[in-house]
């Protein structure tokens, strides 16, 4: 872009910069437009004779996450400041909308570049992309997985309800062969199970639907049901498996069983898939000192008050340069990938999602080759 900035107002970069679907507008440096094509025009909502000569902070408001961003925290003041690239999608994490000319807010992703041109005087080059129509789009694919996602629940459960009837042998005694092909159905017929339900759980978190109960829990008991779910796993690997649970009055008030239940065996379940054969695993309910014990040590930030669940193996563990990935939809570490383990990259991404929805958190240390512990705190309400 820089090379066409030499022809400044050049008829054949205007001509250029029209065509594009993005908004781009270029700004000395003292921040007045110099030029808006036709996009940004349409994007906020004004002609180019509204934008021309115009201070850039004092004609396009910017919000992120519905708060007005002020002169200091604008994104031109910030590339000017470090005299570099700033980009709305380098924080993902940030909702930023611009207000048009009729008070409407437009979802955006903004990009500014400083030009290093010596033969113009444009110093900031904005580019702004119209984000409204992508999240139209992810809405539409959440909304078709939750659907399909739904009515494969019904399918799946009729089939686990009749296999389970003939494996009864209510209805005639099996013999060994047909008993071990309907164990292969029963096995698979769990995975489809447990891969229907991460998505469901996923759509739900990603179209909003997630509720938080506001229920009475005792987290001794989601524990103990927990890990007796995940026991035979554990024992078909010869894990051992043990527990150790803090004295303290753990029935919480305000909070919610499936978000907590969910996250512990999602986590518990990866503690016992990415541990050897013959490795062990320990679930901890730590009592309200070791939790802020824990919680200081940790460098975490949490002022309320609550419970830390640990999970810690003696596996296979997450390279350092993987771990800022983990949580991410779909992603699963290089050390994983050649093992023998089911898994999509699902489990940590709802464990986070849970966490958060419940008003907590999770985060974990690790050492490759020598096992991981997960942290949930949960708060007491
Ligand atoms: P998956 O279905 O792959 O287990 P998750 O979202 O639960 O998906 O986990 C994401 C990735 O994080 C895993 O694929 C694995 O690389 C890594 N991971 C999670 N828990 C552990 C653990 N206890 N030990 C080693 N790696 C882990």
């Amino acid at each position: 872009m820089d090379t066409l900035l030499a022809y400044d107002n050049d008829e054949h970069q205007n001509t250029f910069l029209n065509t594009l679907r993005d908004g781009v507008i270029l700004l000395s440096d003292k921040h007045t437009v110099l030029f808006a094509n036709v996009s940004a025009q349409h994007m906020l909502g004004l002609s180019e004779k509204q934008l021309l000569d115009k201070h850039f902070e004092d004609t396009v408001q910017l919000q992120a996450d519905g708060k007005q961003i002020s002169g200091s925290q604008s994104p031109v003041v910030k590339a000017h400041e470090k005299n570099g690239i700033y980009s709305s999608q380098s924080d993902k994490d940030v909702k930023l909308t611009m207000a048009r000319a009729d008070r409407s807010m437009l979802s955006v992703k903004m990009t500014v570049l400083p030009s290093n041109s010596s033969s113009s005087n444009v110093a900031f080059i904005v580019i702004f992309h119209d984000s409204s129509a992508d999240e139209k789009i992810d809405q539409a694919k959440s909304e078709f997985i939750a659907l399909v996602s739904h009515q494969l629940r019904t399918p799946v459960n009729i089939i686990s309800w009749y296999v389970e009837k003939l494996m009864n042998e209510k209805h005639g005694n099996l013999n060994s062969s047909q008993a071990t092909y309907l164990d292969e159905v029963v096995k698979s017929n769990k995975r489809v199970t447990d891969l229907v339900q991460a998505i469901v759980n996923v759509s739900r978190t990603d179209l909003n639907r997630l509720k938080h109960k506001h229920e009475a829990v005792d987290l001794v008991d989601i524990l103990k049901r927990t890990v007796a779910e995940i026991k035979p796993i554990a024992q078909s690997k010869n894990i051992s498996l043990s527990t150790h649970f803090d004295n303290d009055t753990t029935t919480l008030n305000d909070s919610d069983q499936e978000l907590i239940s969910t996250s512990v065996k999602n986590v518990l379940l990866n503690a016992v898939r990415y541990t050897q054969d013959g490795g062990g695993v320990k679930v901890t309910l730590h009592s309200l000192n070791a939790t802020k014990e824990l919680i200081s040590k940790s460098g975490q930030v949490i002022e309320k008050s609550g419970y830390i669940i640990s999970v810690s193996d003696n596996g296979i563990g997450i390279p350092d340069e993987e771990k800022q990935q983990i949580f991410n939809k779909l992603y699963r570490a290089s050390n994983v990938q050649t093992l023998d383990v089911t898994g999509v990259g699902l489990g940590l991404y709802i464990a986070q999602n849970f966490m958060q929805e419940l008003g907590g958190q999770i985060w974990f240390d690790s050492e490759v080759r020598d096992g991981a512990t997960f942290y949930l705190f949960v708060p007491k309400e």
